[in-house]
């Protein structure tokens, strides 16, 4: 059984947050340390670890993560110059809150995706 995180508690509402998105499958929520103008992460409620545990019946919340990033972007008045989503994966993806989430971030030009690596 996977341990919850304080994601889980934001999905409950047990602690105080600026919910942007809420429905049957999926929480919106601005990031606590923003990286960007706007930086949302979007989550499964359904309790997922990582990438790595996802399964075939998760489709339906992964899908509804992007229709909701692509939502949220268009509010946030960020769809047209464009924006990034991230998710990343144990610790070499840099993943802190094992609790599956997909960043939205934009609102400025973010660079190259990958300090160097996957660089031409
Ligand atoms: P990761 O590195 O796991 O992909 O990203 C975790 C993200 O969750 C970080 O950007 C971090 O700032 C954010 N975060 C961690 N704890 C909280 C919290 O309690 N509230 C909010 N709103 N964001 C959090």
């Amino acid at each position: 059984m996977a341990e919850e995180t304080i994601f889980s508690k934001i999905i409950r509402r047990e602690i105080p947050t600026d919910i942007l998105y809420q429905d049957d499958l999926v929480t919106a929520f601005n990031d606590i340390h923003p990286q960007a103008p706007t930086h949302i992460l979007i989550i499964p409620n359904h309790l997922i670890p990582t990438c790595n545990e996802v399964k075939a019946s998760d489709e339906k919340a992964l899908g509804r993560m992007i229709t909701v990033a692509a939502k949220l972007a268009a509010e946030a008045g960020i769809a047209e110059n464009g924006y990034r989503l991230i998710m990343n994966c144990n610790q070499h993806g840099g993943q802190e809150v094992y609790h599956i989430h997909m960043h939205l971030v934009g609102g400025e030009p973010l660079g190259p995706i990958l300090n160097g690596h996957l660089q031409n």
